[in-house]
This record gives structure tokens, C-alpha cells and sequence, in this order.
């Protein structure tokens, strides 16, 4: 079997459209959605992803506050800036991008968010929300992931989804929301994580394999059964020096070797990534619709 390929980037910009149309009926009623953006320090990648949140934001008519401020910012500062944001009513969602350097306390900065403007989908309130079924802002790159899966036709309901890594941005959240009685989930879920003594064992048991590692070839032909559908979530740069760079970007699966094997596959990259920033742009949508009382 030769898989079919899951275009994420073709997913990411239907949503998107989707999501223009939705903001261009909402003008219409006065209301623009608005999302404030924190970014501290010149990390090259953060800086990079904050970049192409704000051209996103644009695309599809979403008002952008961007705020840079200095790596030396105290915590005292950086709270009152989102305290700022959370009474800001031109805000529907807040965004601090992560990680924030060693001095700042992460988790305080998450809790000080409002949770109706939590549109990354971190606050404890939200995650609890997500846990017991209520609605919620999902977490982007895990809303991405279900996106994909519902779009591209794979079956989950009944399904046994195979999630590799239990991080509380990736694995543990998208566990839970594929589990949940609700569409596009409904399946039966096995978590793996480095104190799983047999990976292969559970993965070849799967119907759907989320891969969340961190890690190259965590997952190669051997250890699926035929006809898996496989959301690559991974990101590692690897040694190659045909780029000019010096490096490509490879998943955690062995793409190659499984595409032989799968019935749906993402490639890497070209398949989560591109839902990542689309899951958040339609937080903020939901959250200005909530601010309105449109639902
Ligand atoms: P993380 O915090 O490092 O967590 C990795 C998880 O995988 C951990 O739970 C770890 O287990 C588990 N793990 C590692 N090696 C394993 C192995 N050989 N067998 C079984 N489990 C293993 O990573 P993350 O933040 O979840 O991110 C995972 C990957 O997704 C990274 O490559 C990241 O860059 C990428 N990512 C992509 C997007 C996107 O938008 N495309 C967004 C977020 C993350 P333990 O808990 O036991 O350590």
C-alpha cells in the first residue's frame, strides 16, 4: 500500500479561508477579533514564529498588538503587561510565546492570562475543561493534529490512536481530546512515553499513530500494521550537507520506510506545522465571537 499523503499546508489554508470569511461577517457587526502578542528576547526561532503568527494574523484580518520587550524584563513587568491585555477589550486572545527566559516564571505568566483570552489553550482552566468534555480553547498544535485527522477522512471514532509522548502540549492533550465522545474522536487511546518497555508492542496494535517524541525514526516500518494513518507532530533538524544550511528537518517517523505502509500520512515538514498557528488564529475568531455573544 502507498499512502496518501496528508497536505497539511492544503488543510491550514482552507481553514483559513474559512476563518476569513467568519471575520470579514464580523466587521460587518463592528467587531474586529484582536490578538496581543508577547514576545521577550531575541530567540531566532521564537522570533521567527511570532513573525509568522502576525502575517497570519493579517491574511485573514485579524488586529495584531505585537509587543517585543527586553530578555532583562522582570516578572513584575511582564505581568502587568498581560494584566494590560486581559482588560484590553480590542483583545480577544492573548499569546505569550515560550519559552521565556530562565529568569521569568513561566507557569504564574500562563495563570495570569485570562482564561476566555487563553487562546493558546494552557491555562490550567482550560485544560480541566478539555479533560471532563466542556467547551474550551482546545491546544493549538493537538486542535491541529484532530483537524487534520476529521479533513482528511481517517476514521477515529472506534479507532485505537497510538500517541507517542505525553508532554502537556502535545501528547497528554491530544490523548484526552481523542478520547472524548465527541466527532472526529471517540477512540480508544494508549499513551507510550520512555518507561513504555515495548513501543513496537503497542504500535503495531494501532489504527492511528500520533507521534510526538521528539525524536528521529521513533517509529519505522516494522512496528505498524498495514494501513495505519500516521500525524507526524515531531520536528528535528538533522545533519545534511547537500543544504546549504548544513541541516533538513525531519519528523519522528520514518517517513520513507512507512509511506509503503500507511493508508494516510503527514509528511514533515508540510503537515502539522502549518495547523499549529491556523488552530490559534481560530481560538481568537471563537474568542471575540464569545466576547460578542455570537455563538
Ligand atoms: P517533549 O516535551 O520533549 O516530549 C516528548 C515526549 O516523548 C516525552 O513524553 C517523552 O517521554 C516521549 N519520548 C521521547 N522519546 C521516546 C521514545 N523513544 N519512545 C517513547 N516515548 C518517547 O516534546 P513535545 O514538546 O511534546 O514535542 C514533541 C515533538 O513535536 C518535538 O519534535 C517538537 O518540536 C514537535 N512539536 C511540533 C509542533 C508543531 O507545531 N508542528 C508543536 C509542538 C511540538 P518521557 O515523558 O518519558 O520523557
Amino acid at each position: 500500500m502507498t499512502a496518501k499523503i496528508i497536505d497539511g499546508k492544503q488543510i491550514a489554508k482552507d481553514i483559513r479561508s474559512e476563518l476569513k470569511d467568519e471575520v470579514a461577517a464580523l466587521k460587518e457587526k463592528g467587531i474586529v477579533p484582536g490578538l496581543g502578542v508577547i514576545l521577550v528576547g531575541e530567540d531566532p526561532a521564537s522570533k521567527s514564529y511570532v513573525k509568522a503568527k502576525e502575517r497570519a494574523c493579517e491574511e485573514i484580518g485579524i488586529y495584531s498588538d505585537d509587543n517585543r520587550l527586553p530578555a532583562d524584563i522582570t516578572q513584575k513587568e511582564l505581568i502587568s503587561m498581560v494584566k494590560k491585555m486581559n482588560d484590553d477589550p480590542k483583545i480577544n486572545g492573548i499569546l505569550v510565546q515560550l519559552p521565556l527566559p530562565e529568569h521569568l516564571d513561566e507557569a504564574e505568566v500562563i495563570m495570569t492570562i485570562d482564561p476566555t483570552k487563553d487562546v493558546d489553550g494552557f491555562h490550567p482552566v482550560n485544560i480541566g475543561k478539555m479533560v471532563i468534555g466542556e467547551k474550551c480553547f482546545l491546544p493549538c498544535t493537538p486542535h491541529g493534529v484532530q483537524q487534520l485527522l476529521g479533513r482528511s477522512g481517517a476514521e477515529v471514532s472506534g479507532s485505537h490512536v497510538v500517541v507517542v509522548g505525553r508532554s502537556n502540549i502535545v501528547g497528554k492533550p491530544v490523548a484526552n481530546m481523542l478520547f472524548q465522545k465527541n466527532k472526529n474522536a471517540n477512540a480508544t487511546v494508549t499513551v507510550c512515553h520512555t518507561g513504555t518497555k515495548d513501543l513496537a508492542y503497542f504500535t503495531k496494535q494501532a489504527d492511528i499513530i500520533i507521534a510526538a517524541a521528539g525524536r528521529p525514526n521513533t517509529v519505522t516500518a516494522d512496528m505498524v500494521k498495514d494501513g495505519v494513518v500516521v500525524i507526524d507532530v515531531g520536528v528535528n533538524r538533522v545533519e545534511d550537507a547537500s543544504k546549504k544550511s548544513g541541516y533538513r528537518l525531519v519528523g519522528d517517523v520514518d517517513f520513507d520506510g512507512l509511506k509503503e505502509k500507511a493508508s494516510l500520512i503527514t509528511p514533515v515538514p508540510g503537515g502539522v506545522g502549518p495547523m499549529t498557528i491556523t488552530m490559534l488564529l481560530f481560538n481568537t475568531v471563537e474568542s471575540a465571537k464569545q466576547a460578542n455573544s455570537i455563538i
